[in-house]
């Protein structure tokens, strides 16, 4: 009796190791979506032969042991494909044994794959515990199945009482192991609404007080504004307010320049980019700052691919160059420089600018955090910092007071393009010369 006890319960460590194990896997959202898929199939498989090899009670027909719970928990949450499957290697198997019970096999096997492939539909869609309850059911139905066959077809039947045993136990199992699959995907869907929920959490927050830092300004240009429609003022005061109003309506800018591209909704998506191409994008759009500021833009840039989206890639790369202007108030060189350092693409920028104490170094990226007073935002390198991250690149900065700052994003490199378009454009060139 022990014995028996001691082999169950090894069938069944066997059959809950996948339930723990496969959504810590499947979770990480990695690798090819159809290897996801047929992961826990294929773990179930292995399971299944696992039960067979090492079994509850093997006698010359039979083999008593726990596969029909793998059977039925990979069929009822996979769906047709996975119960076909394991059932076609349940019964090929278990066919390698021999006996009469292969006959039995092939009967409760196929019965479990073609009940399970009916109702896999309307089994997800219930309730967890109607789940568990009907699984339990279903277990216990293709044991009486299976008992009642092993008693009734051949001549020297198992004895009465393991057979009973496994109608009891296989029920047990069953609870066990659908019970613990229905608490790990709980937890793992409970995890996933609070990282959602904590994430929209910072989302609205940033939202709140970026729309107040917006609405400030722009109450006060309109104050002013007003003030000078309504009341007859002298040449002088007339011209003080409105340079307070566009002021403000330009620290509005500021802001929207800073963070709104960034936050735009629209979902965005990944795609190669050329960053020699976008970096000549941003110089485009950034020369009449550098021609105010008096700073020449030196550039040396390769044509380097990598994955992000276009708008927060520029958006980043903007914000940056911005600020390495913004700190050459006097003039100065501004070096733009695209190279690959072990592998990732390597965009240095490096400035001959103010430069920045340990401290300020320390803050850099701190929303808010900004030395340029009314005229700052604090928003540009928090910008840069969440659209490197999300590309999986990093920032690093190193900055000398008086000196300059130099500010190296590292980003992945993509994958190169095949061959053949590369060497098609060669041809062409060569056919040229
Ligand atoms: P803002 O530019 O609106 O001040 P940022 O987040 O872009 O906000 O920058 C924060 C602060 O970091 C700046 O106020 C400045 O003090 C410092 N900083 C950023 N880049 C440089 C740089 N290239 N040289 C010197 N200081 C810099
Ligand atoms: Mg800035």
């Amino acid at each position: 009796m022990l014995s028996i006890l001691k082999d169950f319960l090894l069938n069944l460590f066997f059959i809950l190791l996948p339930v723990f194990l496969v959504p810590l896997w499947t979770e990480q959202e990695k690798g090819p979506k159809r290897l996801r898929l047929y992961l826990p199939t294929a773990c179930y498989a292995i399971v299944i032969i696992l039960c067979i090899t090492l079994p509850v009670n093997a006698g010359n027909d039979f083999i008593f042991d726990l596969r029909q719970i793998p059977l039925w928990v990979g069929s009822l949450y996979g769906g047709a494909g996975p119960a076909a499957l394991l059932a076609l290697v349940t019964i090929v198997y278990r066919s390698l044994f021999g006996g009469a019970g292969v006959l039995t096999t092939v009967v409760v096997s196929i019965a479990i794959a073609a009940v399970s492939s009916l109702w896999t539909k309307r089994f997800v869609s219930l309730p967890s515990k109607q789940r568990v309850l009907l699984a339990v059911l279903l277990s216990f139905a293709s044991g009486l199945l299976t008992v009642t066959m092993a008693e009734w077809i051949v001549d020297n039947p198992p004895p009465l009482l393991l057979s009973l045993t496994f109608l009891l136990v296989q029920p047990a199992g069953m609870l066990i192991v659908c019970a613990a699959r229905e608490m790990v995907h709980h937890n793992m869907a409970l995890r996933k609404r609070i990282i959602r929920a904590e994430k929209m959490e910072a989302v609205t927050h940033l939202a709140a007080s970026i729309s107040h830092e917006i609405r400030n300004p722009l109450t006060a240009a309109r104050g002013f504004i007003q003030l000078i429609e309504e009341q007859p003022l002298a040449a002088e005061k007339r011209r003080q307010y409105a340079r307070i109003a566009m002021e403000e309506l330009d620290r509005a800018e500021a802001i929207i320049t800073d963070y709104l591209t960034f936050a735009k909704p629209a979902p965005e998506t990944p795609e190669k980019l050329n960053v020699k191409l976008e970096v000549e994008r941003v110089i485009d759009i950034i020369r009449p700052l550098a021609n105010m500021h008096c700073v020449d833009i030196h550039t040396t840039l390769a044509p380097f691919s990598v994955i992000g989206e276009r708008e927060k890639f520029r958006q980043c790369l903007l914000n940056v160059i911005k600020n390495a202007i913004e700190a050459m108030p006097n003039g100065g060189t501004l070096h733009i420089h695209v190279s690959i350092d072990n592998g990732r693409v390597l965009i240095r920028i490096a400035d001959t600018g103010v430069g920045m104490t340990k401290e300020q170094l320390e803050r850099l990226g701190e929303p808010y955090f900004t030395t340029k007073g009314i005229k700052g935002t604090g928003l540009g390198m928090m910008v840069a910092y969440r659209i490197i991250e999300s590309m999986n690149g990093t920032i690093q900065i190193e900055s000398e007071i008086h000196k300059g700052t130099t500010v190296s994003i590292y980003l992945p490199l993509a994958p190169s393009p095949s061959p053949s378009t590369i060497s098609d454009k060669e041809k062409q060139l060569f056919a040229v010369l």
